[in-house]
């Protein structure tokens, strides 16, 4: 099977250029925000930032892991920064961002996994905006007590953390990560709180096949898990994972509907899903429903 690396035309988008996607730019230049969608050059920037979506990372910006398909520097992480949950508080309230994805890098070097700057973070951000809904996408808090309690303690609207890829590939791409402890955190945020509704998401397009996709999906709902997305795996540069394949609009669709069947109340399966893509649009809707 060679590996493909023309990207489809179902890859390519549009350049941004809507008014709120122009404001919006600028005050994440005039704040020096980091935001994942310029920082991993998401494909969707256009089309969330319009909308009023983002996702904002906390907790530094070096890695203390190194998985086979993120753009994130590994190494020595960054001090913490005290003041950091109530600058992003600010940022998103003067951002009038109707839904926020808060992310962080992994920190095995902190005791408690950096869950306290998370909670902090949803707190603060309750307070200058409370309108707006808060999904955090976490790390694993692999081998760190209490962390989960602390960040569910916080109440979130949506609690993410993926799975990324099949059990099989995780060797390769998702090194220092557990297949079935991800799963167990998943099934533990709803164990301690049934109102949080939980998401975990993969990338396809490493190598999977849809036999072991459809055990993801098992195994998510098995986990109590509401929602699941699934998108194209692109790779950032060459030294990174390569793509074994670009997966087709049609087979996306084939997911969407087996996961729908399967229980999910929301999902997202296309060639441009990210983890976070339309978080904020499904959240409303299911919110009305
Ligand atoms: Fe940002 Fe996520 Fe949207 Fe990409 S999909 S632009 S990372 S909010
Ligand atoms: Fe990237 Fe997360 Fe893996 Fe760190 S743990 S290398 S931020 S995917």
């Amino acid at each position: 099977n060679p590996v493909q690396k023309r990207k489809p035309a179902w890859i390519r988008v549009k350049a941004p250029t809507s008014a709120t996607y122009q404001e919006t730019r600028k005050i994440m230049r005039d704040h020096n925000l980091h935001t994942v969608c310029e920082e991993a050059a998401c494909p969707n920037i256009g089309e969330c930032w319009s909308k009023k979506h983002a996702t904002m990372m906390i907790l530094g910006s070096v890695c203390t892991r190194a998985c086979a398909f993120c753009n994130i520097a590994t190494g020595r992480p960054d001090q913490l920064d005290p003041h950091e949950p109530e600058n992003v508080a600010k940022s998103v309230a003067k951002l009038g961002l109707n839904h926020v994805v808060i992310t962080s890098v992994d920190r095995d070097d902190l005791p408690d996994g950096g869950a306290g700057h998370f909670a902090e973070t949803i707190l603060q951000i309750r307070k200058h905006s409370p309108g707006t809904t808060v999904e955090v996408l976490t790390p694993d808090f692999r081998r760190k007590q209490d962390a989960l309690a602390i960040v569910v303690g916080a109440k979130p609207d949506v609690f993410n953390h993926n799975l990324e890829t099949v059990p099989r590939l995780y060797g390769t791409v998702r090194p220092g990560a557990r297949y079935f402890g991800s799963l167990h955190l998943l099934h533990q945020v709803k164990e301690m709180d049934p109102s949080i509704f939980t998401k975990s998401g993969i990338m396809v397009g490493l190598g999977e096949g849809p036999e072991e996709v459809h055990q993801v999906m098992d195994d998510l709902r098995s986990a109590e898990v509401d929602f699941m997305t699934i998108g194209q795996y692109l790779q950032p540069t060459p030294k990174h994972h390569p793509v074994h394949r670009f997966v087709e609009p049609a087979e996306f669709d084939t997911y969407k509907s087996r996961a729908f069947n399967k229980g999910f109340l929301m999902v997202s399966s296309s060639p441009l899903t990210r983890s976070s893509y339309f978080a904020g649009d499904d959240f409303a809707r299911l919110r009305a429903a």
